[in-house]
């Protein structure tokens, strides 16, 4: 919140800010996003230890850090893909999924501070990976 006087016009476009719980690291985007996957691989459920993961998928180009640079550290998950994180609190902040979105950011849902409409998920994939405890009960599409 107290960030919002510092933009300097411009086109008028908002932007979407992301917190990790502690604090320590803060980003924002520039919209408009690529678009917003919900993840059902096994993979993002051990990293995150939720049935499910929602990304924003951005361009890095739009994409900034604010507060926290000395506070992220990162967990190398393959060789091209790796997850940031705070270091004080846990939280994954900012993800690269090398394979599929080598020039983007990967943004956890879960922490955006001032969701829009924008930000509404658009598509499910690796729901073949999906534990059998875990149902899907809405209406965004799957792709896999
Ligand atoms: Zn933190
Ligand atoms: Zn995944």
């Amino acid at each position: 919140m107290q960030l919002a006087v510092i933009y300097h016009g411009g086109e008028g476009m908002s932007k979407i800010k992301g917190r990790c719980h502690c604090g320590s690291v803060n980003w924002e985007l520039e919209l408009p996003i690529k678009t917003v996957v919900k993840c059902h691989c096994s993979m993002c459920r051990q990293l995150n230890g939720a049935d499910h993961s929602t990304y924003i998928v951005v361009s890095k180009r739009q994409f900034s850090l604010l507060k926290g640079d000395d506070s992220v550290t990162h967990y190398q998950v393959t060789d091209k893909s790796y997850k940031n994180f705070c270091a004080v609190c846990g939280t994954a902040t900012h993800l690269v999924n090398g394979k599929h979105f080598p020039d983007d950011f990967v943004l956890p849902l879960g922490i955006v501070e001032n969701y829009t409409d924008e930000l509404a998920p658009q598509i499910q994939v690796y729901t073949s990976e999906k534990p059998a405890w875990s149902n899907i009960h809405d209406d965004v599409p799957l792709f896999s």
